[in-house]
């Protein structure tokens, strides 16, 4: 057995039954479909790369005395250097799909690694089902697994509460017994669940007293019987090819409805049960929401690396570059790169020791949540402005290069400041693919609404700033003079 989990092995433990229907078809395997075999691979190249004997320290560690190392995605970092060691780990990984899968396995990972170091909150509300979590945090820990979760509901009618949607709409408990719990309804948007092992179903939405059915948390493996994956349209499966949709074709991590169709999930397995402020707990009280949305600005780091150095390229490639306002353009996209990428030390650096456990910084990462919701869809507009038509004057495919009548009109109409005809076509189908395709929107989509909607995150970052400390400044100033001084001063 490998040191570490491999990419064989995981493509191995997707071959499970589990269920997976797109465009009215079953899937009978994931690892084989064209609508998914390309993304399941890049997810396996993710273990592979960890198993390489040269990255194996670095991206992985050794869990509880086990001699299977797993990724340091799962580790619970002691102290400040231990997390800076974890990041690094995390960017390597963020840098294989350029940043753009959002639900690789250690976001999970993370969400999970917060909620463990709040086990005692989990112990305060339900001392059985602290039990099972830390078991299952075990579990997930040493078999490395990929997880993804469904927090949110189903959008259904917002004008009303989760609890008033069409029965058997939103999932909820339906029934109990001394195996377990019975689920049945549907949650969205199991992200990579085609490619994942497990999904850890929790309700992030604000419940109300009277709602406790649909107030549960647990984790199932994806083939559990009665769990129906509906995948959306598939971006990899409209891929022309490599060389047209190099993003697309690769990194089309997948979203889907996930229905659960009485499913029975026993106790070891279920966190929270029939309770309302738990679920909010869960995340919130534990450092759970903090982990995970950490993780996803250390990913969208890379990303945005990414993002400019496509900007600059474009700019070289139409011979924009050296223009005085076109590099403005660029030194504030550098610059909102820039920003991120400090945030995320930031957020590491203001964090604190909480107990055994590094955290870090809560309201730091909420502001760089708000921030970058708004900032990446004004990055992308910035790109698309930059660009003109580049991304549209192309060759409708790869092909066009192989007709004789029409190849030597593209290599002369292609030509480009800085690029060669072919090299330039590859390289503005790649940024029409990350930017501007179905593929690229659904990212825009993503970035902005991941972490829920502005109102959501905007409220998060009100809750946790530290209003006291910043009003101590302004009550200084105000408490420095007053109406008398003035008046008084006036007489003199
Ligand atoms: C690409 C993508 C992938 C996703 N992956 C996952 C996943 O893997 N797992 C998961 O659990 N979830 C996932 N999600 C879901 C995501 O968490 C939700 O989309 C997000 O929380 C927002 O919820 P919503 O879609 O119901 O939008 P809503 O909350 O309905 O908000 C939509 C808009 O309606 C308005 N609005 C609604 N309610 C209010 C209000 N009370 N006050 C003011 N304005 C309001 C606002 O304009 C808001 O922007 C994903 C979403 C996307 C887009």
């Amino acid at each position: 057995m490998a040191v570490c989990k491999t990419g064989a092995e995981h493509i191995r433990s997707l071959q499970d039954g589990r269920k997976v229907f797109i465009d009215g078809q079953s899937v009978a395997d994931v690892t084989t479909h064209p609508a998914f075999r390309n993304s399941v691979a890049s997810a396996a190249s993710l273990y592979d790369f960890q198993a390489a004997p040269e990255q194996i320290e670095f991206m992985t560690f050794a869990f509880d005395g086990s001699n299977r190392r797993a990724n340091r995605g799962w580790q619970m970092p002691r102290n400040y250097a231990e997390t800076v060691a974890r990041r690094k780990a995390l960017i390597a990984w963020a840098e294989l799909s350029y940043g753009f899968m959002g639900r690789s396995p250690d976001h999970l990972a993370s969400a999970l690694v917060g909620q463990r170091m709040g086990l005692d909150v989990f112990v305060k509300y339900n001392p059985a089902r602290a039990k099972a979590f830390a078991d299952y945090f075990d579990f997930a820990t040493r078999s490395d697994l990929f997880l993804t979760y469904v927090i949110i509901n189903p959008q259904a009618d917002r004008s009303k509460d989760w609890g008033e949607q069409e029965p058997d709409l939103v999932a909820r408990v339906v029934d109990e017994d001394s195996g377990g719990i019975t689920v049945r309804g549907a949650k969205m948007l199991g992200t990579s669940s085609i490619m994942a092992n497990e999904v850890l179903v929790a309700n992030l939405q604000p419940l109300k007293p009277g709602e406790e059915d649909l107030a549960f948390s647990c984790a199932v493996p994806m083939n559990i019987k009665g769990l129906r994956v509906l995948s959306r349209k598939s971006y990899e499966n409209s891929a022309v090819s490599v060389y047209d949709n190099p993003v697309s074709s690769r990194f089309d991590e997948n979203d889907a409805i996930i229905h659960f169709g009485d499913v029975k999930v026993p106790w070891d397995r279920v966190f929270v049960h029939r309770d309302v402020d738990m679920c909010r707990a869960q995340f919130h009280d534990t450092p759970g929401h903090i982990y995970q949305n950490y993780q996803s600005q250390i990913r969208l780091v890379v990303k945005l690396k990414f993002l400019v150095a496509l900007a600059r390229k474009l700019t070289e490639a139409i011979g924009t570059v050296n223009m005085p306002q076109v590099r403005e353009q660029l030194g504030r996209l550098a610059a909102n790169a820039g920003m991120v990428e400090s945030m995320m030390y930031g957020i590491e650096a203001a964090g604190s020791q909480q107990g055994e456990w590094w955290v870090p910084n809560k309201h730091h990462v909420y502001s760089a949540q708000v921030i970058t919701q708004d900032l990446y869809p004004k990055i992308i507009n910035t790109i698309r402005e930059l660009a003109g038509g580049a991304f549209i004057m192309l060759p409708s495919s790869f092909r066009d290069f192989g007709n004789p009548e029409i190849e030597p009109i593209i290599r002369k109409t292609q030509r480009s400041a800085a690029l060669a005809p072919e090299a330039k076509v590859k390289f503005l189908k790649a940024a029409w693919d990350a930017v501007g395709s179905e593929f690229g929107s659904r990212h825009t989509q993503y970035e902005m609404f991941y972490a829920g909607a502005q109102f959501v995150t905007a409220g998060h970052s009100f809750r946790t700033y530290g209003w006291d400390g910043s009003a101590k400044l302004l009550d200084r100033l105000l408490s420095s003079f007053d109406l008398a001084d003035s008046l008084n001063n006036a007489k003199h």
